[in-house]
């Protein structure tokens, strides 16, 4: 089974949103607000991975004034990033998978440079920095993705960088960056692997007609789940909304990948 980091922020939110979307095959309708937020990220992500391969990207940007604006803005404050190095690799959209048990976990980077004796990960945000870093500090984008290299590459935890770039943030484009080292590491082992074995037993379980488990009754995860019906859960309005305001731009991270071809 194929694991991304959007399916275990899934899995940890909820066991039984993720069996819903997963397994049961009922999807992950998406507002058209979300729908519109998804489709001018893919439409950036296409446009650094055409600059990356040095393709033209004149025909994509001519008709659309906002990919134009984030295109300029983010030239103007990440120089060095888009400014090759002799001697360093770099790749757009880097493909790595780890498999761990019966689980092949599946990274994408949207852009991996390695320099000498470090090496960093970015990732492109088409939404405004947020607030709170520790929410994306827990963010298993975040996580995965340091620990999948550390695990699968020479380098050392503490080489090893990821850095958010958010386009869309107020002035200019503002980033977020995140060290990592061997005692993270350690930890996210831990949990990894903490979270695989419920999922294993889950799996088990749901083999012979259990159905994952859900949250506690009366969780706020509820207020902003598609699924409140089909779990005979009570929807709060207020709450949903505030939730909702307070959560839609980390769960948008917790969408699937953007595989561009
Ligand atoms: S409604 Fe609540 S319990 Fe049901 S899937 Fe959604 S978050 Fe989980």
């Amino acid at each position: 089974m194929r694991l991304s980091q959007g399916q275990l922020n899934l899995l940890e939110r909820c066991p039984r949103q993720f069996q819903h979307t997963y397994l049961d095959g009922f999807g992950s309708p998406t507002s058209l607000e979300q729908q519109e937020r998804l489709s001018s990220g893919s439409r950036f992500h296409l446009l650094m991975q055409q600059q990356e391969l040095g393709l033209p990207i004149d025909a994509l940007v001519k008709e659309d004034a906002q990919l134009q604006g984030w295109m300029n803005a983010f030239a103007g404050a990440a120089t060095e990033i888009l400014t090759p190095v002799d001697g360093e690799f770099r790749e757009s959209e880097h493909c790595r998978t780890l498999q761990v048990e019966e689980y092949l976990l599946t990274v994408i980077y949207d852009l991996f440079i390695a320099r000498g004796d470090s090496c960093q990960i970015l990732d492109w945000k088409t939404y405004p920095k947020p607030q709170d870093r520790r929410k994306l500090a827990q963010n298993w984008q975040t996580l995965l993705y340091q620990y999948v290299l550390a695990e699968t590459s020479e380098y050392l935890p503490e080489q090893i960088s990821m850095i958010y770039w958010f386009v869309q943030s107020e002035d200019k484009p503002q980033s977020l960056t995140f060290t990592y080292s061997n005692a993270q590491h350690q930890q996210i082992e831990k949990k990894l692997n903490s979270l695989l074995l419920q999922l294993s037993n889950w799996l088990q379980r749901y083999e012979i007609g259990e159905q994952f488990p859900q949250v506690v009754e009366g969780s706020k995860t509820c207020n902003y789940c598609q699924f409140v019906s089909r779990c005979d859960r009570n929807w709060e309005p207020d709450l949903a909304e505030q939730e909702y305001s307070t959560n839609k731009l980390l769960n948008l991270a917790t969408i699937q990948e953007v595989i561009i071809q």
